[in-house]
């Protein structure tokens, strides 16, 4: 194998002393090769503009002549330099600040290039660069790359020495992507291109040069997800259940409500990867709503009864308290135990629950993340199963599987995630979806209305009150202080009990002990409280199929994936359904999630439009979602190359040759390079 350009030490480039080795260093640049692979993330495009086609405020670049003696003003210690110059037809007054240096150069009749802002009116530009065509004029015509830098590093140093790597260097950049997939997408060799990122001689160069870096980014993101599962699947180390369709068609038809075709059809993917002897990954995705809970108690109940243990994971204990509610419930009558294991379970409850299901006494346990704690441990966990998956973080997640042996996992989630989106985050699994919701549902009623109107509001919950159903009442958002928004929520339950004496309204909010939380939450579901007034802590998951009525308070302080989830806490029942959402109609953008909420409750329309708002960074949120971060590609504009890309590795690596032929040596150098810097080892 040839030497690695990330081997050799920026001193090797001339005139690279240790002094601007140690600037780069700053800038997280160690070697030749990482220098190369900085990429600019913006371009400046210094291409001649026709006039007639610019608009006002626009950054361009213009070419004339000048047209008038330049005046030079000082004030203070600055100075601004005025100058007309024509440019093809137009009188154009060009504008520099503290640039007095370049009046001696500007010399009646001479060409000359300008960049900068146009302001239209005044046919004025304020120039931000200029260059003189008689001296050679470097940038014209050109786009000039952008890069990050600081410290002592100016922009100009780092092209220079970028561009005297490439000249050094540029050749010996090795390919990396096999020649198949080179030829059957058209990409340009791997120098050239990064070469053509550097410095596009033209759009279309540049356009190519990075369709080709964005192929390679995407398709060895999906190398290493799909190369992981590949290896589980060859290893067969996974448990296999026993599972009995009888058992299991009993278990169905005893439930109160027959089970829609999406259930049934995700209940058979389950369980059949539940058979195989290689571990489940499963995602499933479905809609508030769509009846996940259900799949998951069967897919429990199968690994139960094949002779295992089940977990439970969720992110809330109100939730955690529910499902095991629920769960127990479900499972009481064919002895199946389920514990419940919080933050707030005591520690007295707590060593007897780690001992049951040491023991093997405990059949399920439901809980938070309370779960994954060191000194929990199971005679035989068989299936994990995380609910809302999205806020549980990577490693929590494979911490609790190496619980088991091997076990199963099933993740949960009711953020519908494009399916693109899924690949990304979640490509090293195979995905279910729910596609319909339970039979009878009616569509939820969404309003958006302002302040003034609660009168009306108020008028709503009275008339939903006496038709039997409930309400919940959801107060402000206030981001990072918990402590305000129990203030609110306290205060919102004053205002409400005086303005509608004759209900009763409960109060709910994260300061509230467990025991109280899930009293309150009791009474509600037994149909005791009228009006449940209460913080996001009822967001996901929370299932009282009575409550007919949704209202948020200062809806416009909540994310678009937030409002579709609160709004998915009603419309659980066959009762026609409302939500109202309470919005400052000055709000510019809060307006465009009012509109995306009135105009659709599919999940995964709601989740696009979210995602187009937000970004996908802020989409998944950072830390927890194990989002990877692209350095060329932008997951938005780039679905389809992604989606590409995935079928490539996948076909590659179920490959034989992949494994075997040194064809593919550097691809699998670069596996192992990059799964030495993985968290959890890869098997
Ligand atoms: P989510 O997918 O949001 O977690 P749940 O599992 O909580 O949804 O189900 C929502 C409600 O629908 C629950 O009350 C549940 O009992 C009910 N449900 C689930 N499946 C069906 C079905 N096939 N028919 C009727 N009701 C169902
Ligand atoms: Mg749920």
């Amino acid at each position: 194998m040839s030497i690695s350009l990330f081997q050799i030490p920026l001193t090797k480039l001339q005139g690279v002393g240790p002094r601007k080795a140690g600037e780069l260093h700053a800038l997280g640049i160690s070697s030749v090769g990482d220098l190369i692979e900085y990429y600019p993330f913006r371009y400046e495009d210094y291409r001649i503009r026709d006039l007639r086609e610019v608009k006002d405020g626009e950054r361009i670049t213009i070419q004339g002549k000048i047209a008038s003696m330049p005046s030079l003003q000082r004030f203070g210690g600055k100075s601004r330099l005025i100058c007309r110059v024509m440019v093809d037809a137009t009188l154009v007054t060009a504008v520099w600040f503290n640039r007095g240096f370049l009046k001696e150069q500007l010399a009646l009749e001479r060409e000359i290039t300008l960049t900068g802002k146009w302001d239209q009116r005044r046919r004025q530009l304020t120039v931000a660069d200029s260059e003189f065509p008689d001296r050679g004029g470097a940038k014209t015509g050109t786009l000039q790359p952008v890069y990050s830098v600081g410290g002592d590093m100016t922009q100009a140093a780092m092209r220079g020495l970028i561009e005297k790597a490439l000249i050094q260097f540029g050749d010996y950049i090795p390919e990396i992507l096999p020649t198949e997939l080179t030829d059957k997408h058209g990409l340009m060799a791997r120098k050239d291109a990064i070469a053509g990122i550097h410095r596009p001689e033209n759009t279309r160069d540049g356009q190519e040069a990075r369709r080709r870096m964005v192929y390679e980014e995407l398709f060895l993101f999906q190398l290493k997800l799909q190369a992981y599962r590949a290896m589980h699947a060859r290893k067969s180390d996974g448990l296999v259940h026993t599972v009995d369709n009888d058992e299991i068609r009993t278990f169905v038809g005893a439930l109160p409500f027959e089970l829609t075709g999406s259930q049934k059809q995700v209940i058979n993917e389950i369980l059949h990867d539940m058979k195989q002897p290689y571990v489940m990954n499963r995602l499933l995705q479905g809609d508030v709503g769509s009846g996940k809970t259900v799949v998951a108690a069967v897919a429990l109940y199968a690994t139960v009864r094949a002779g295992h243990q089940g977990a439970l994971m969720v992110p809330t204990e109100i939730l955690a308290e529910q499902h095991a509610r629920s769960l127990g419930k479900m499972f009481e009558s064919y002895g199946i135990q389920v514990g419940l294991l919080t933050g707030s379970v005591t520690e007295r409850k707590r060593r007897d629950l780690i001992a049951s299901l040491q023991m093997g006494l405990l059949d399920i346990v439901v809980g938070t993340h309370a779960l994954i704690q060191e000194d929990v441990f199971f005679r035989s966990l068989g299936l994990v199963v995380t609910d809302e998956q999205h806020r549980f973080g990577v490693n929590q997640r494979s911490i609790l599987r190496r619980k088991g042996m091997n076990p199963d996992v099933l993740t949960m989630t009711a953020t519908p995630i494009p399916r693109t989106l899924a690949i990304t985050v979640f490509g090293d699994m195979d995905v279910s979806t729910l596609r319909e919701r339970p039979k009878g549902r009616k569509p939820i009623k969404t309003y958006s209305v302002k302040h003034e109107l609660m009168d009306r509001v108020l008028g709503f919950i009275r008339k939903e009150t006496s038709a039997g159903r409930q309400t919940f009442f959801i107060c402000p958002l206030i981001e990072e202080s918990e402590k305000l928004d129990v203030q609110n929520a306290i205060d919102l339950h004053i205002q409400l009990s005086q303005a509608l004496p004759e209900l009763t309204i409960g109060l709910l909010h994260g300061r509230m002990t467990a025991t109280e939380k899930e009293e309150t939450m009791a009474e509600f579901a037994a149909g005791k409280t009228h009006v449940l007034v209460s913080t996001t802590v009822i967001e996901v998951g929370v299932d009282v199929p009575n409550a007919t009525l949704m209202i948020v308070m200062d809806a416009d302080r909540f994310g678009l994936s937030q409002l579709h989830q609160l709004r998915g806490r009603v419309g659980r029942g066959e009762h026609q359904s409302y939500c109202i959402l309470i919005a400052d109609p000055k709000s510019e953008n809060g307006q465009e999630r009012m509109r995306a909420m009135t105009e659709t409750d599919d999940g995964f329309e709601i989740s696009r439009r979210d995602l187009e708002i937000r970004g996908p960074g802020e989409f998944f949120g950072t830390k927890q979602s194990g989002m990877p971060e692209f350095r060329l590609a932008n997951l938005l504009n780039d679905f389809e190359v992604l989606e590409q890309a995935r079928d490539d590795a996948a076909a590659l690596t179920s490959s034989e040759a992949f494994w075997s032929s040194p064809g593919y040596g550097s691809l699998r150098d670069y596996l192992a390079r990059e799964s030495q810097h993985r968290d959890e080892p890869l098997d």
